[in-house]
């Protein structure tokens, strides 16, 4: 059995920042992988998919963004090649092509087994991800025969889809991308319109994204936010990443001929029934987004920032036809394809140890994990700031998280 202090799961860009961060304070660690690094994104996203998040906000710790486009969306193999960039960078001890089976806690901490051997750690770092399996509501069942399901994590591009119209059922992130790529590809898209998250691109010709974090948004913590669970199940932000840096709303998406309906309900029959509060759905949504540009706007005038900036603006309100259709016949001929852009779920099945809540999930406090001293998890919703549901947010993560363990590590040695 091979002994280290701490071991790392996931050799995601939350592993390596974690890994970074144990190496700076000279903790012993090995990171364990499945595949290789950046793995999810290799092995688990589709080709044309971009960061919604610009590249100047691509940081880790001990590393920013160097490329020639601060304000650009950085594309998937560019996404690739940054991790792998930063694991070289960083000569974090990533064990490729090691998958792990069971976590167990043994006396004086962790027993780990993974596909070639057992390891024993005082430490453990969960940092397998958020996103490792589709989460699907259980109506996909019901889904006729011969219409051809597909989830985010195995469509890859139009062509793999039967000829005919196509349902996305979801309008977050991943539900626009994919309903206008699947748009452009000719085929007639019909999108199912849940709860959402309206975000413009750009406001007052700043980023978004520029805007959530100067406004402090995104450092939020988790521990000053009224209700936690609802943020960390939030849906993502109804934004794109493109060249032109166009917002894709639901008004977009109606434009560009992309038909919009309510939030699907059950199927019955082999018919799918939509919501008819779609009206209501968008006018709450437009709401939460113009707080959002209140509090932008206030922040700009509080900061001075009035003269640099253009004028505030609100954008138009989500237009609903009242003809909306409140059921599709998934019989008839009309869908062959449906794709459940529903949101993800991560997969820690191997976790063998009582640390999960009534719902399956981990309970942790800010990532130290609840009833399990040396146990840590990273990469989740909200972990300890809203930042931490992005790329960057891993850099304050792991340095708290890495100070806990530290410490912990010290009451350890102590008699
Ligand atoms: C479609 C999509 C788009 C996103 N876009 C953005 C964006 O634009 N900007 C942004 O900031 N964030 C984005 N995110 C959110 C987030 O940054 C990513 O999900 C990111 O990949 C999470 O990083 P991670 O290191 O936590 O997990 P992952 O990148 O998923 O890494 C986990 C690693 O653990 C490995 N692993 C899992 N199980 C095991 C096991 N049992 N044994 C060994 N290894 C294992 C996996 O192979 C993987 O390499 C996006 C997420 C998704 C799903």
């Amino acid at each position: 059995m091979m002994q280290t202090t701490a071991v790392v799961i996931g050799a995601g860009h939350a592993g390596l920042a974690m890994s970074r961060r144990l190496t700076e304070r000279s903790i012993d660690h090995i990171v364990l992988e499945r595949g290789e690094v950046a793995n999810s994104w290799r092995t688990q996203r589709w080709p044309t998919l971009r960061l919604l998040t610009p590249n100047w906000q691509t940081r880790l710790p001990g590393h920013g963004y160097a490329g020639d486009q601060p304000d650009g969306y950085m594309p998937l193999a560019e996404v690739v090649a940054t991790l792998t960039r930063y694991a070289r960078l960083i000569g974090a001890p990533v064990r490729s092509a090691t998958t792990v089976h069971t976590v167990r806690s043994v006396p004086g901490g962790y027993e780990i087994r993974t596909d070639g051997d057992v390891l024993h750690a005082r430490a453990v770092v969960l940092a397998t991800g958020a996103c490792n399996l589709p989460a699907i509501p259980g109506t996909a069942d019901t889904v006729p025969p011969p219409v051809t399901t597909l989830t985010p994590l195995t469509y890859r591009d139009p062509g793999q889809l039967p000829d005919g119209g196509v349902l996305v059922v979801g309008a977050s992130a991943t539900g626009v991308q994919l309903a206008s790529e699947i748009h452009r590809s000719g085929r007639p898209v019909t999108l199912a319109v849940g709860e959402h998250v309206r975000l413009p691109r750009s406001y007052r010709h700043r980023d978004i994204f520029w805007w959530l974090e100067a406004t402090g948004l995104l450092a939020e913590r988790y521990d000053q936010i009224d209700d936690l669970t609802r943020a960390r199940h939030l849906p993502s932000p109804q934004l794109t990443g493109t060249p032109e840096a166009i917002t894709t709303d639901l008004n977009t998406l109606t434009a560009l001929g992309i038909r919009i309906v309510g939030r699907l309900g059950r199927i019955t029959d082999g018919v799918a029934q939509f919501s008819g509060a779609l009206a209501n759905t968008c006018a709450l949504a437009d709401l939460k987004m113009n707080r959002f540009l209140n509090r932008a706007d206030e922040w700009a005038t509080a900061s001075g920032l009035d003269d640099e900036l253009p004028p505030p603006h609100r954008f138009a309100p989500t237009r609903v036809d009242p003809r909306t259709p409140l059921e599709l016949d998934l019989t008839s001929g009309e869908v062959t394809t449906v794709l459940w852009a529903t949101g993800f779920r991560p997969d820690q099945s191997w976790l063998d140890i009582p640390v999960r809540d009534r719902n399956g999930h981990i309970r942790h406090d800010g990532g130290v994990v609840t009833g399990a001293p040396g146990l840590y998890v990273l990469g989740l919703p909200v972990l300890r700031t809203r930042a931490s549901t992005y790329i960057h947010g891993a850099a304050a993560d792991t340095g708290a998280l890495a100070h806990h363990l530290h410490s912990f590590l010290g009451r350890r040695r102590r008699p």
